[in-house]
């Protein structure tokens, strides 16, 4: 057999992935939360499983780090835009996992309606700058975008921003921080992203693993 590398990111994404690696017969055989290994053994010969940063995903796929990867439709579509349009990677499945959605919040007593009709210049703070451009320019909103890496709850807290566009599950962070969800811009799930070349060249693993998968989602 041809060997697999697939990438994953620690988390939800991990965590929610191994049902449907158990479902194709997969099991991973360490516990990347206590283990400082990188590259993870599973009980199938050859098929190894790399974990990387969440926004790496795609990019180790695309450039055949790894065969195939599971990453946030955010993530993508983040990426997709900041390249022009398009990442060259085959998307086959939404695997519907790692639910949320993206959306835009203020401070409780910030009137995010009065100043979009006012069109005022919003400051929104972001580590989905593209989406939050793209999401604004429809609107014909003009933002000045502030790029952060962590905790963007803080910014509208702190008089950083008087926005944030954040991924939402429960909304139990944005309530902690007295913030409020004023607009959805859209839904999140992971999605399977496969290497161009590998598909070709690896069909033969790759495919019923595909169709594996497919199946325990419908299930
Ligand atoms: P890093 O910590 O490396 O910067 P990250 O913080 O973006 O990455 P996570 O917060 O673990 O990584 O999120 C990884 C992916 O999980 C996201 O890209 C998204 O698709 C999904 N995700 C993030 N937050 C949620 C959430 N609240 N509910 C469901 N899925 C989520
Ligand atoms: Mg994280």
């Amino acid at each position: 057999m041809t060997g697999l590398t697939l990438a994953l990111s620690k988390g939800r994404i991990f965590e929610e992935t191994l049902p449907l690696l158990r479902a194709a017969g997969i099991e991973v055989l360490e516990d990347p939360e206590t283990s400082r290994k990188l590259i993870l053994p599973t009980n199938r010969d050859g098929v190894r499983i790399v974990m990387v940063r969440a926004s790496d995903v795609p990019t180790y796929v695309q450039y055949g780090g790894a065969d195939l990867g599971v990453a946030g439709r955010d993530v993508l579509h983040e990426q997709a835009l900041a390249q022009g349009g398009s990442h060259g990677l085959y998307q086959p499945l939404d695997l519907n996992i790692a639910r949320c959605r993206m959306s835009v919040a203020t401070r409780a007593d910030f009137d995010y309606a009065a100043a979009v009709k006012q069109g005022s210049r919003l400051r929104v703070a972001t580590k989905y700058t593209e989406i939050a451009r793209q999401h604004f320019a429809d609107k014909g909103v003009h933002v000045d975008l502030i790029k952060l890496y962590g905790s963007m709850e803080l910014a509208p807290l702190t008089g950083l921003a008087d926005a944030i566009v954040d991924l939402v599950s429960t909304g139990g962070t944005l309530r902690a921080n007295k913030l409020v969800e004023v607009e959805q811009i859209m839904d999140i799930s992971s999605r399977l992203v496969v290497n161009q070349a590998a598909l070709k060249l690896k069909r033969d693993t790759l495919r019923p693993l595909i169709d594996a998968f497919a199946s325990a989602v419908s299930a």
